[in-house]
């Protein structure tokens, strides 16, 4: 488990161990401010129990308040029967997977627990901060939202910076970094007027930390290289 951020009340933390196997490494993430924790992208059905145990090192796992889903890939949402089962969270997802959810989630589940989001986002009000659920469309998938914490000024990014094969979990020198991230941003991003759009949407955030889905975190100097790789990065059907 990393500490991102902590003060007496707000703490952002890190497990990027839990994934084992053939399995896609992955991130879990978890904000608590005073009494009540949200989970981002809690990862699959094998990572479940994994996480919830060493949940309750940070927070009570039973009384997690929120679950964010970033979007609607396996690695995110295939384990929210669990979740939903055994807390009394509610979720966010984008209005546009929804309905997906009924092919593997409790119809109940999915009808009375998870709040969808509107395509302009929103703020998700946790203890007495309040988060921003950020736009991130077809970065990569069509209803993807980013969630930025004004408190640690950490942007939570979901795919976006993922890197893979790295066995460090921040990056310290970004040009050695690309080699981890170059194809799957080239392939899983359609084309890079969506990644305009986004930089756009986020140019007036203060951002320190780049916290990924996947691989190592962006801090401070590692924040402004990957963006400004990322500004002039060609793409998807471009490159295709
Ligand atoms: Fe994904």
């Amino acid at each position: 488990m990393e500490v991102l951020f902590d003060s007496n009340s707000h703490k952002n933390v890190m497990f990027s161990d839990l994934t084992k196997g053939d399995m896609i490494q992955a991130n879990q993430h978890v904000i608590i401010d005073n009494t009540e924790s949200m989970i981002l992208d809690p990862g699959g059905s094998k990572v479940y129990s994994r996480l919830f145990s060493h949940l309750a090192d940070v927070t009570n796992p039973n009384k997690l308040k929120y679950i964010f889903f970033s979007h609607q890939d396996p690695d995110i949402v295939s384990s929210s029967n669990s979740w939903f089962t055994i807390t009394e969270a509610n979720a966010f997802l984008s209005q546009l997977w929804i309905r997906f959810m009924h092919h593997f989630c409790i119809d109940d589940y999915v009808k009375n627990r998870i709040t969808p989001i509107p395509d302009e986002g929103m703020t998700i009000k946790l203890g007495e901060s309040e988060l921003l659920v950020i736009p991130a469309h077809f970065l990569h998938s069509a209803g993807n939202f980013q969630v930025y914490d004004p408190i640690s000024k950490i942007l939570y990014s979901g795919d976006l910076g993922a890197s893979f094969g790295n066995d460090y979990v921040v990056v310290e020198d970004f040009d050695k970094h690309i080699p981890y991230i170059e194809d799957f941003h080239k392939r899983y991003i359609p084309c890079s007027g969506v990644i305009q759009k986004w930089l756009e949407t986020i140019k007036n955030l203060d951002i320190q930390i780049i916290a990924p889905q996947h691989g190592a975190v962006y801090i401070g100097s590692s924040v402004k290289r990957f963006l400004e790789w990322l500004r002039v990065l060609r793409c998807g059907v471009e490159i295709m």
